[in-house]
């Protein structure tokens, strides 16, 4: 898998971990930002960039690495889609992987 899985798009069409295309039943991790216009009133932006990764950052180590999952999402927004649970678990197992492999090479 490579990182990002998305960059200057918003969303996967079919199962981010075994690529199946997507029936009416699939799992999504979404996340974004809105523009607060009012206390209770929020819209999206198309000013907006979204973004995410995870961090290691490990000073005593003098490791700092991440991994980027999305860049640059339009609206501030990205949604990531899976089949099911299992594919969703896995896709995060690999991000994790991806970040830890990342320390260890740093450490050796
Ligand atoms: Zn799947």
């Amino acid at each position: 898998m490579k990182f990002p899985i998305l960059k200057n798009k918003s969303a996967n069409s079919h199962c981010i971990t075994c690529k199946k295309e997507l029936n009416d039943n699939f799992y999504v991790f979404n996340a974004g930002a809105l523009k607060q216009m009012h206390k209770n009133y929020q819209i999206m932006d198309s000013d907006m960039k979204g973004f995410c990764s995870i961090t290691a950052h490990l000073d005593d180590k003098a490791i700092h690495e991440h991994v980027s999952i999305a860049e640059n999402t339009s609206m501030g927004q990205f949604e990531i889609y899976s089949c099911s649970l299992h594919c969703m678990r896995k896709f995060f197992e690999k991000v994790f992987d991806e970040l830890a492999n990342k320390i260890n090479k740093k450490r050796v």
